[in-house]
């Protein structure tokens, strides 16, 4: 990797929610902003361009790229649902070879990297062969996926997901699921950490950990695995509460809702993120607000799955941060996952500008001012800061002691015209889509511009 630029400017830069002009951005060698000062002159100067912060991928599975137009048919003798197209995903999973999972992982990060992310949360069950016997090396497929992330450029946090069982009953895994299978919950928090070692060196890499699900993972496993995380493993993610048969299922086995489950094992807290929660309780929302918690949500996902709306607006009152992921991949864009959460909330409610507080005030241009800036500031931050916080990378925002990861979007894009200082940010989380992404850089380097893409 080359050194980055040592001064960054760009006609806009947007800091603290507002985009501000005649602001330089200071980096060190190893690409992490020093200082925001004032000026206009630097290294590396964006002409015609804003910058903003990279957007965050909260919650990806890069192998699913390959399911993209595969799963649009329906079974002539029932309804196609979450389910059958989880058989869809299990034929898939059975084809995958290191190679070919190295292959369609590095065509998502480039997508990703284009449309504008710099980071992926990357929420990896594939540990096995095809026939369910451990590789020699266990972390094989793991690092296959970094490596993709990182020929791609982006930052990557590797969930390396724990996954035990078919179902919650206890059911054994079915043949389908036999590549998931992570060992004992000891070996693979080990080997968790072993890799987390092995990428010790390379800024742009850190691991977490995940139980893959309730399904997938016993209570006492949970509780187990959060003994063992140590300090160079954060976070803790788990898909929650996704579909209806899950809760039901929760309720009769463990006499608790999802998220109450969790509570009462002790595994919410500020470095938990629960993936979509889609199906919970006006209760289930407060105890994630009081846990300090993460919910991240995947609209574009959950609307091609069926899985059912987010409670936006009541978790955004209650305080509960909420973060974006791109998931199954059914589409790669941070913009589109912007505005489809808040557009469920407005088809949910039959109303507008819901993700958002409300103002105070009378009125006026002014205020109409105040409130463009409000919405996009929610949205960009769901996009980006949210994110950077659920994963435990220090990046999401411009600002001393965090990543230059950038986005340079190009303020001459007829999709924009018309902008303002002030519009700016609500055309871009709301309007917007990847073609306005001019570059994007990752710790200050450039990893995908337009001239890649027309090349
Ligand atoms: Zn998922």
């Amino acid at each position: 990797m080359g050194r980055p630029p040592a001064t960054v400017t760009a006609d806009l830069v947007y800091l603290d929610g507002r985009f501000e002009r005649g602001r330089v951005l200071a980096l060190d060698a190893s690409g992490r902003i020093t200082d925001v000062a004032s000026g206009s002159d630097a290294e590396l100067n964006l002409h015609g361009c804003a910058i903003i912060p990279g957007f965050v991928n909260g919650h990806s599975h890069a192998f699913q790229r390959a399911l993209r137009g595969r799963t649009a048919s329906r079974p002539a003798d029932r309804a196609a649902h979450f389910w059958t197209w989880r058989d869809e995903m299990y034929r898939l999973v059975q084809s995958l070879t290191p190679d070919s999972i190295y292959e369609i992982s590095l065509l998502a990060f480039r997508e990703m990297a284009a449309a504008g992310f710099t980071t992926v949360g990357e929420f990896h069950y594939l540990h096995r062969d095809s026939t369910g016997r451990p590789y020699d090396d266990q972390n094989l497929l793991a690092r296959r996926v970094v490596d993709a992330a990182c020929e791609a450029g982006l930052r990557i946090v590797l969930i390396n997901v724990f996954y035990e069982r078919g179902g919650m009953r206890g059911e054994a895994l079915s043949p389908a699921q036999r590549r998931f299978s992570s060992g004992i919950a000891e070996e693979f928090v080990a080997r968790s950490v072993d890799l987390a070692k092995a990428y010790a060196e390379d800024d742009r890499v850190t691991v977490g950990l995940a139980a893959h699900s309730l399904r997938a993972v016993s209570p006492e496993s949970i509780r187990l695995m959060l003994d063992l995380i140590g300090d160079e493993l954060r976070p803790f993610h788990i898909h929650l509460s996704e579909q209806l048969i899950e809760v039901e299922e929760s309720e009769a086995v463990y006499g608790a809702r999802p998220v109450e489950l969790m509570h009462e094992l002790g595994a919410l807290d500020s470095r938990t993120t629960g993936v979509h929660c889609t199906h919970i309780t006006d209760l289930e929302v407060e105890l994630l607000a009081r846990s300090g918690a993460t919910v991240c949500a995947c609209p574009t996902t959950e609307a091609d799955l069926g899985d059912g709306f987010l409670r936006g607006e009541e978790l955004r009152a209650a305080g509960v941060r909420v973060s974006l992921g791109s998931d199954s991949q059914a589409r790669i864009d941070p913009f589109e996952e912007m505005r489809t959460v808040e557009y469920h909330e407005r088809l949910r409610h039959r109303r507008r500008n819901v993700l958002v507080a409300p103002s105070s005030g009378t009125g006026g241009e002014g205020e109409a001012a105040a409130e463009n800036l409000a919405v996009s500031g929610e949205l960009l931050a769901m996009g980006a800061r949210s994110g950077a916080e659920s994963l435990r990378v220090e990046a999401g925002e411009l600002g001393p002691g965090r990543w230059a990861d950038l986005v340079a979007v190009d303020l001459e894009h007829p999709v924009l015209a018309g902008w303002t200082d002030d519009t700016l940010g609500s055309s871009l989380a709301l309007s917007a889509d990847p073609r306005v992404v001019s570059a994007t850089y990752v710790a200050g380097r450039l990893v995908a511009s337009l001239a890649d893409q027309a090349s």
